[in-house]
């Protein structure tokens, strides 16, 4: 679920003095710092508009995983440094229903590494037992990063590939990115999905599509052997999608059937 809010924002000019501000010119600017510092932390989508709606007030329109993603309780050290110069008021919240559902599961069993290819308005992360997403803002920063700079970097990198796989008819390369646990796009998800591990305390899984991508009859993959190590794949507990998923547990992977 995503809700729909309608900011009320107010500048308190008399505490600002541009001259001596590094990261913001004018008052537009500062305002726009404050949305595109608030994305990068998670907090709210990419599609944000930005309403002038008097002297030194503004109308934004922003999609959130949850309303409370944008308290103050969340923010991060780039997103402070333009909200201690503005009043906020959520003036209108409203159900966003276009948007992919977020997971309520009180136990997570393990968490998929699995974009999707809308950037900016979904999460990688997703929940094993009931495929929903894991908004960004509850998710740890990985790295030693102030903000989720790899995990929304990888996510545009993998719907770009994905995009060029579909629209080049079955680009070699683009499939070998997406398919080849070895490829540099999955060497990256890799070392995510351990990072996250680390910090989220429970198993993470790259998500390796297999049946997918064999859309145009191409001959099987690997079949049940793990790509990685070449054991028996096993089931997944939860079955998330129609194609049987698999797993290797030693290699953290999970992958449909090709059949
Ligand atoms: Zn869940
Ligand atoms: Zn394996």
């Amino acid at each position: 679920m995503c809700y729909l809010l309608k900011l009320d924002i107010c500048v308190k000019d008399e505490a600002i003095d541009y001259a001596n501000e590094k990261f913001f010119a004018d008052e537009q600017d500062l305002v726009e710092d404050y949305l595109c510092t608030l994305y990068m932390n998670g907090q709210i989508y990419i599609d944000y508009s930005l309403i002038k709606a008097g002297q030194h007030r503004y109308y934004a329109f922003v999609n959130v995983p949850q309303v409370e993603s944008i308290e103050e309780k969340y923010n991060n050290e780039y997103v402070n440094r333009s909200y201690k110069y503005i009043d906020i008021k959520i003036q209108e919240a409203e159900k966003n229903i276009s948007y992919n559902p977020n997971c309520n599961c009180k136990i997570i069993p393990y968490y998929i590494l699995s974009p999707d290819y809308e950037i900016g308005t979904s999460s990688p992360l997703i929940c094993g037992k009931c495929g929903n997403e894991i908004p960004l803002y509850k998710i740890p920063h990985l790295f030693n990063e102030k903000e989720h700079y790899s995990l929304l970097k990888y996510q545009k990198i993998y719907a770009s590939v994905y995009e060029l796989y579909f629209q080049s008819l079955s680009d070699r390369f683009t499939k070998n990115q997406l398919v080849n646990h070895n490829s540099a796009l999955n060497k990256k998800a890799f070392e995510i999905r351990e990072e996250l591990e680390e910090k989220m305390g429970k198993p993470v899984y790259v998500d390796l599509p297999r049946g997918l991508l064999n859309w145009r009859g191409a001959k099987k993959d690997y079949g049940e052997k793990c790509p990685k190590c070449g054991k028996n794949l096993v089931k997944c507990e939860y079955q998330l999608c129609s194609d049987e998923m698999l797993k290797c547990d030693d290699c953290r992977l999970i992958t449909d059937t090709t059949e």
